[in-house]
């Protein structure tokens, strides 16, 4: 993994590798949020390679965004 970096706004900032959200404000070495980085600790005792750790914690960040988007939706209701 690499850090993201998006250059858009003056200091520039350091995205998530799995869901894209902005962990730092800045050009930063941070990998994942919070909540990706409880994920990937998790499942890298599950599967041997990064790309697979990687893979898996991206399916859960679409479910855990998907899940918030819903809810909004509802709740507009
Ligand atoms: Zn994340």
């Amino acid at each position: 993994m690499k850090p993201i970096h998006k250059f858009n706004n003056g200091n520039g900032a350091t995205l998530c590798n799995a869901c894209s959200v902005i962990i730092e404000t800045g050009l930063t070495d941070a990998l994942l949020c919070e909540e990706c980085k409880k994920d990937y600790d998790k499942l890298s005792l599950v599967f041997d390679s990064e790309h697979r750790v990687l893979q898996a914690v991206k399916e859960i960040a679409e479910e855990r965004i998907a899940k918030i988007i819903k809810q909004r939706i509802e709740s507009k209701n």
